[in-house]
């Protein structure tokens, strides 16, 4: 049989479970996409991707297909939460565009969603296997074998981990523990532009940085809706509550700030919360036949905006390294790791310290105000060139 025959089975559906699955199936391969919710589908909130990921669109096929569901935004701009003023403005306009060659987006994750489920739709060696929930996999050395908690046991050549924070993959091969939960909790908001508070930017990325907590907002799908998250420091971070107990929370965190981001506030919806985590690097991800990409690989903060475009990078790096390989699946993963272990680092790492940055308190406050007074556009482009000037595709295998 050849080694595309048999099926790679990928564990989770979403951005990068559904991006390793087209790289793969559009070079030839047979997958199967295990997703443990009853539909492929993302939760319904926005999403922004650095100009890094468009080179990996491009090679997917749907780089077009994207860019007709993204807003271009003028700027990423970042103002202080006490007083309002601006801190800092990246502009994202021309000047962003002929920098880096591509252009910075915001989306709708559905509809991101939608366009990487489309285009795996459209290939016949890709099969969609919602209501699949992996419990556990056993390696034979020469294939693996994943069983479901529907009882279901599915054969395939190899097994990439792509189920998020939480992934059952990772604590198979790593017995590590829970994630490292940092007591900040964010909650996510889309109501219609038309909502959006009086004296607030409407088309730019916004980040309100205050002491402990932020605001992030931004338009989608054509404008006609605004993304709010807030993100706070709360010693309630792991315990269930109620909308209106969250309520009295944010009112008590955020009494410090502008009048703007109260109203941004006011029009949260506070039902559900995400426990903010991540996890340190690791060096290895893979053992034998299976191995990890995305959050389950390297769980990063949100404060590089970069989970998804890592996630999107691995997995068009994984199938081209898979494809090289073709049926060594050891060298392929230990080639993957190689190829993508500092950049992915250095994306955790750093966003830790940008989570510091954005939530400066007291003297910190005031030297974040006179660190960034002397940044230039230059200077932030250079500062960002690490990142979105993109990652090269180990050599020979970057044909798309
Ligand atoms: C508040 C917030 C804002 C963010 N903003 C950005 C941003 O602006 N830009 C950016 O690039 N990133 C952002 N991120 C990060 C980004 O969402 C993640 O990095 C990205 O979704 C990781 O993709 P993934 O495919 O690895 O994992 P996930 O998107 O978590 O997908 C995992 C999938 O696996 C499935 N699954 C889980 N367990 C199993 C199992 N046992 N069996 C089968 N299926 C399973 C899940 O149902 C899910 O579909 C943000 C994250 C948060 C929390």
């Amino acid at each position: 049989m050849s080694a595309r025959a048999e099926p790679i089975l990928v564990v989770g559906g979403g951005i990068g479970g559904l991006a390793a699955a087209l790289a793969l199936g559009r070079r030839g391969w047979n997958v199967r996409v295990l997703e443990e919710a009853e539909e492929f589908g993302a939760i319904g909130y926005g999403i922004q991707l650095g100009p890094n990921v468009f080179p990996m669109f491009e090679r997917l096929g749907v780089a077009e297909a994207m860019l007709r569901q993204a807003i271009v935004p003028p700027a990423l701009v970042m103002l202080d939460a006490l007083d309002g003023s601006q801190l800092a403005r990246v502009p994202t306009g021309d000047s962003f565009r002929r920098r880096f060659g591509h252009p910075y987006i915001v989306l709708h994750r559905v509809d991101l969603h939608h366009v990487l489920l489309d285009a795996c739709k459209a290939l016949p060696n890709i099969a969609l296997e919602p209501s699949s929930s992996a419990a556990k996999f056993e390696d034979f050395g020469d294939g693996v074998r994943v069983h479901t908690k529907e009882g279901r046991s599915i054969d395939g050549a190899a097994v990439i981990g792509a189920d998020g924070l939480g992934s059952r993959i990772r604590a198979q091969l790593f017995d590590e523990g829970a994630p490292r939960f940092i007591g900040y909790v964010a909650h996510r908001t889309i109501v219609p532009m038309a909502r959006a508070p009086q004296g607030v930017l409407r088309e730019e990325v916004v980040l309100w940085a205050g002491p402990g907590y932020h605001i992030v907002h931004y338009p989608l799908r054509r404008g006609t809706l605004f993304n709010i998250v807030a993100v706070f420091r709360t010693p309630t971070y792991a315990e269930k509550a109620n909308a209106q107990a969250h309520r009295a929370e944010l009112e008590r965190t955020y009494r410090s700030a502008r009048p703007e981001m109260k109203a941004l506030l006011s029009l949260m919806d506070l039902e559900r919360r995400w426990a903010i985590s991540d996890r340190d690097p690791i060096r290895h991800w893979h053992r034998g036949r299976a191995v990890l990409l995305g959050d389950a690989a390297h769980p990063t903060l949100q404060s590089l905006a970069q989970g998804a475009c890592m996630a999107i990078e691995d997995a068009v790096c994984l199938a081209g390294l898979i494809d090289a390989a073709d049926g060594d699946f050891a060298a392929a993963f230990r080639n993957y790791e190689t190829a993508r272990l500092a950049r992915t680092a250095r994306v955790q790492l750093e966003s830790r310290t940008l989570w510091e940055f954005y939530h400066a308190e007291d003297i910190a406050r005031d030297v974040r105000a006179e660190t960034v007074a002397s940044w230039s556009e230059d200077h932030m482009f250079r500062c960002l060139a690490w990142l979105y000037d993109g990652f090269a595709l180990p050599g020979g295998h970057d044909r798309p």
